[in-house]
């Protein structure tokens, strides 16, 4: 990769978040479970090492907003961030925070929810591959298309909506679903569209916490919605779908990072390392100008600085 100002810090920043994303990156799924990842982890950091994560966090967004005006300029590679948790793991807080230095033209955000009656009339991934980046820029999935392997497994009536022809409806249909998304996946990365998958990993006792200042907390109170609560008693069969499907989705081209979410300054700061390699990655460079733009760019020179 070609960079431009301040070469030598940023390469220095992306090797720093090349090794500090390893332990959580996940690119081969089998023997993954989910009981071995601590979702209070913090690495060799503590509570006091926080105004630190906060720096290099903010150092981090710098980085990314400089490596997502390249992307946008060099104009072949688009990246898609999915991203999947529990209510309350603090999904919209990662995306605000490692968003927030970037040029809001140069990416989109997009949350899906209950699929809608056209939704349903179409197949599953229909409604998400209206929303996937343009080359240039980075999609953010807050909810994606696994939610079809994640909330529709642990409540079949949604499956019972879709509206499938019954004989497809097998056994299968899970693994089904897992091969095909794999399939979409490479096609996708096949086309320039890198993946990035962020499972924010937090606990049942953090979320209680979480629910519990949300309905003390009138600032927050709008945040709380009782169909939390009831998913919340569904905790068990959620994790087993979550452990399923990194098991049967992590790939090397499309790699889920099992973030841990207790903390919420360091998820923030495993993301942004996260998106940095991921772009860092992409062989990014600034478009090279040819001659003829050189002799243009010249003579617009000249004529601009010309008296009067
Ligand atoms: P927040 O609560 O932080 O605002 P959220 O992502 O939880 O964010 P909600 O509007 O609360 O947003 O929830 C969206 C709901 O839509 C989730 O419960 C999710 O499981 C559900 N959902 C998403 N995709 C599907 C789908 N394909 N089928 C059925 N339900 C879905
Ligand atoms: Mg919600």
């Amino acid at each position: 990769m070609k960079l431009g100002k301040d070469m030598k810090k940023m390469t220095d920043i992306i090797k720093k978040a090349r090794q500090f994303v390893k332990p959580f990156r996940v690119t081969d799924g089998d023997g993954f479970r989910l009981k071995d990842i601590d979702p209070g982890d913090t690495l060799d950091l503590n509570s006091e090492d926080k105004p630190r994560a906060k720096e290099a966090l903010a150092m981090g967004v710098h980085a990314l907003a400089e490596l997502q005006d390249m992307l946008y300029a060099h104009d072949r590679w688009g990246v898609l961030l999915i991203f999947q948790a529990m209510d309350a793991a603090g999904k919209d807080g990662a995306i605000k925070h490692v968003m927030s230095g970037i040029n809001p033209q140069g990416v989109e955000v997009y949350s899906f929810k209950s699929p809608s009656a056209e939704d349903l009339d179409h197949d599953y991934l229909w409604r998400c591959m209206k929303r996937l980046p343009e080359r240039g820029r980075i999609g953010i999935f807050n909810r994606s298309y696994y939610e079809e392997t994640l909330v529709v497994r642990v409540h079949p009536e949604f499956l019972a909506k879709q509206k499938l022809p019954p004989e497809l409806v097998t056994k299968d249909i899970w693994k089904d679903r897992f091969q095909d998304i794999r399939s979409f996946e490479r096609y996708l990365v096949r086309n320039g569209i890198a993946i990035r998958k962020f499972f924010l990993h937090v606990s049942k006792k953090e979320q209680k916490r979480r629910f519990l200042q949300r309905v003390e907390d009138p600032a927050k109170n709008w945040k709380f919605s009782a169909s939390d609560m009831k998913e919340r008693q569904f905790w068990n069969q959620y994790m087993e779908g979550y452990e399923d499907m990194i098991r049967r989705t992590a790939t090397k081209d499309a790699p889920w990072f099992v973030v841990p979410a207790d903390n919420k300054w360091f998820t923030r700061v495993v993301v942004a390392a996260a998106v940095i390699d991921a772009l860092a990655s992409l062989n990014l460079s600034y478009p090279e100008v040819g001659k003829e733009k050189l002799k243009e760019l010249d003579a617009v020179r000249k004529e601009l600085t010309k008296k009067g």
